[in-house]
């Protein structure tokens, strides 16, 4: 019996509401293990312009939904997707990816939108604009303030991506356009966009998104640059080539649309001075040097491609990697054994391949033989395997290619230094890179390191044995953590948590009065109208207003009063005791109260005690204790509903109140937020249920 040959599948974009398969039959795509035909590829036919319209218009709907909502919307996504994962995994291995790699990708991808939906709802308001920083008081009588605010674009997102991530770089750029309410254009390396395309139809069956939120081009994007505005913006991950021609777009250029760049780099590791041969930092280095060319076969934009170490170390340093490497002979992505997959195309091996014999000009080969292929499993000729290769440039200021020259495959070189400044010298002529590591017990190697790698670098990660176990590694980018880097590597950012968000929006710093400006941030802000009726704390989310006021009666704080707290608490801190002691420093007249004693008493006046709507009270931010109370003073306090967040999920929301204390001439002694949980509607169902 001979098995079925399916045919490739013929990839369609998904465009203006529907699938839609480009007019020739295009390029083939093979499977980079097995050179079997997966796919082809083509996107004639559309009208990019078109495109780019139909996303506008998506706009208007997620705009329309607050930041919470939106992560409501992916995080039912990414469950979604979670669950269909295993139909990934399959595609992936014809990526070349091994199980390992996929899980990179896959759930790694996932795992990320997942992380903005719930960094999202925990760091952003329950609302559709954007507060960042304090009000800027612009005027002595407080009726002229700013406030900086961000709003989402009214364009679209194109995101272009490289071919070795081919759903991690879709779902790391996608995540936080839509939180941000920007629909996205896809467009996938050709190479893997089988991969895209397939988890693209799932998110679309899902319904999830609204129709023009995610839109997605196998193929050549065409003519779609030379129709973007400044309210569209473009993300590019690849070569640094095709980068630059990108950047230089006469529309992106005219009407300057953002262009984030996330290009190829020379990311170096260093093996600090410390960390010599059998110590457990020299271990680790060996460790993360060969997974980082090994896992995706060395196909990651961060893995380690210059390994900079201490001249006396050199020499067991490749003796370690020659060993380890040895383990690690390519197979069948498919194949659970296999530690190694194949790089994605044959074209592709001949590109590394090239590459090494560039570098090989300036350096030697120490391990693995670039022409020679050892198998675990697989045919040579068919699948783009290659073994690791390890390079040495003994002089390695006068190898320019080494820091130049970028082999996309499973190769690093190992260069020499005499002292930590000569390797932070050696860093740093890779022009700018994502990541760096050192691998250092010592505080001071790891100060010096940092500080003078750190403006060449988008993320540096320090290697030590106390965190062997727990360490993420050198090349995993981190949805909380900023992946860019200057220079060579592109100079863009992305992710970072919730600066990734910003990213989409327009920052606008707007004056006014406060009641206007209030209407605008949906925040009340001193100045803006107040209301005073029944006590808020009374009021469930239903009724409750931003601007409900309440002035509390006044306490006088006395002597007895600080001492029994001092007893009470265990702080007898001399300037709530010694009179003398007070004096003589330089900021009290005398005996003060405890800040906490007037936080704590500050809370028994504006409490309101019975049971209500206000659940609990979970923290203050911005505490500052601005004038000392002194014993016979007399506080009272303002307490004002500043900002509700009501959550989508659940029975209550977050109400931050505005908590100003002042004494009897009127200073201001205290100011913070108050940070509680309110019931959407009281009695609750809960309490009702209880009756
Ligand atoms: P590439 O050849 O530069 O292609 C990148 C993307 O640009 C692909 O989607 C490609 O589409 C598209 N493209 C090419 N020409 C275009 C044009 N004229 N207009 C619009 N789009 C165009 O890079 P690659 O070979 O896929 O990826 C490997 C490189 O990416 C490596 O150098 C690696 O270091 C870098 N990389 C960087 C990062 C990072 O985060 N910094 C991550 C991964 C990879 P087609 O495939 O259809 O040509």
């Amino acid at each position: 019996m001979t098995a079925t040959v399916q045919p490739p599948r013929r990839l369609e974009s998904y465009v203006c509401g529907g699938w839609a398969p480009g007019q020739k039959t295009g390029a083939t795509l093979l499977d980079a293990a097995t050179g079997a035909e997966v796919a082809t590829i083509d996107s004639t036919g559309i009208d990019f312009a078109d495109v780019l319209d139909h996303g506008r218009k998506a706009g208007a709907g997620l705009r329309a939904m607050s930041f919470h909502d939106r992560a409501l919307m992916l995080r039912a996504l990414g469950m979604a997707l979670m669950e269909r994962k295993e139909e990934f995994y399959t595609e992936s291995f014809r990526t070349g990816a091994t199980r390992a790699d996929g899980w990179v990708d896959i759930e790694g991808g996932i795992g990320t939108m997942l992380t903005y939906a719930s960094k999202a709802r925990r760091e952003l308001p329950n609302a559709r604009v954007l507060t960042e920083g304090e009000v800027e008081g612009l005027s002595r009588d407080g009726s002229f303030v700013a406030q900086h605010i961000l709003t989402p674009l009214q364009g679209v997102a194109v995101h272009i991506n490289a071919y070795n991530f081919p759903v991690w770089g879709m779902l790391e750029k996608i995540a936080p356009s839509l939180i941000a309410g920007m629909p996205c254009v896809v467009k996938p390396a050709s190479q893997t966009a089988y991969l895209t395309e397939l988890v693209v139809r799932r998110i679309v069956e899902t319904g999830l998104l609204p129709e023009g939120a995610i839109q997605l081009i196998c193929g050549s994007v065409g003519d779609m640059l030379d129709h973007v505005t400044g309210q569209d913006v473009v993300t590019f991950t690849g070569s640094a080539a095709t980068g630059q021609s990108l950047r230089m777009n006469a529309a992106i250029v005219r009407n300057s649309t953002r262009f984030t760049m996330e290009a190829d780099s020379l990311n170096a590791s260093i093996l600090g001075p410390d960390a010599v041969a059998g110590t457990p930092e020299f271990d680790l280095f060996v460790k993360e040097v060969a997974r980082e060319m090994t896992s995706k076969a060395g196909q990651k934009c961060t893995a380690i491609r210059r390994v900079i170490a201490p001249r006396s170390q050199v020499e067991a340093l490749i003796d370690a990697l020659r060993s380890r490497l040895a383990k690690s002979a390519p197979g069948l992505p498919a194949d659970e054994a296999t530690r190694m997959g194949a790089l994605a195309s044959l074209a592709q091996r001949e590109e590394v391949r090239a590459r090494i014999a560039e570098l090989s000009r300036v350096s030697e080969i120490v391990a693995g033989d670039p022409n020679t292929v050892t198998l675990a499993s697989g045919d040579a000729d068919a699948g783009a395997f290659l073994n690791p290769v390890l390079l040495h440039a003994a002089k390695p200021f006068s190898a320019a290619a080494v820091h130049e020259v970028e082999a996309f495959g499973p190769v690093s070189t190992v260069m020499p230094y005499d002292d930590l400044g000569e390797a932070l010298a050696l860093t740093r002529m890779g022009k700018g890179s994502l990541v760096a590591s050192v691998f250092t017990d010592d505080p001071r190697i790891a100060e010096e390191a940092v500080l003078e790698a750190a403006p060449f670098h988008g993320r540096i990660l320090i290697g030590n044995r106390a965190s062997a176990k727990t360490s993420t590694g050198h090349g995993s980018p981190l949805a909380p953590l900023v992946h860019g880097g200057p220079g060579r590597a592109g100079g863009g950012e992305e992710m970072g948590g919730m600066r990734g968000v910003k990213h989409y929006m327009q920052r606008t710093a707007v004056q006014g009065t406060p009641r206007l400006l209030s209407a605008v941030t949906g925040r009340w802000l001193d100045g803006a109208e107040v209301r005073s009726d029944i006590h808020p704390f009374r009021k469930s989310l239903e009724d409750l207003r931003i601007g409900d006021q309440l002035i509390t009666a006044a306490r006088q704080v006395t002597q007895e009063d600080v001492e029994h707290f001092a007893e009470f608490t265990g702080d007898t801190f001399y300037a709530h005791m010694d009179e003398a002691a007070a004096k003589a420093n330089p900021f009290f007249d005398g005996r003060v109260a405890h800040g906490y004693l007037i936080a704590s008493f500050a809370a028994g006046l504006f409490v309101e005690p019975n049971p209500g709507p206000v659940l609990a009270n979970y923290g203050v931010d911005n505490l500052r204790f601005l004038t000392p109370v002194y014993f016979g003073d007399t506080l009272q306090v303002r307490l004002t509903c500043k900002e509700i967040n009501p959550r989508a999920n659940a029975d209550h929301g977050e109400v931050r109140w505005d908590c100003r204390v002042t004494n009897q001439k009127g200073e201001v002694v205290a100011q913070y937020d108050v940070l509680t949980m309110v019931a959407k509607s009281w009695p609750t169902a809960a309490a009702h249920a209880a009756e």
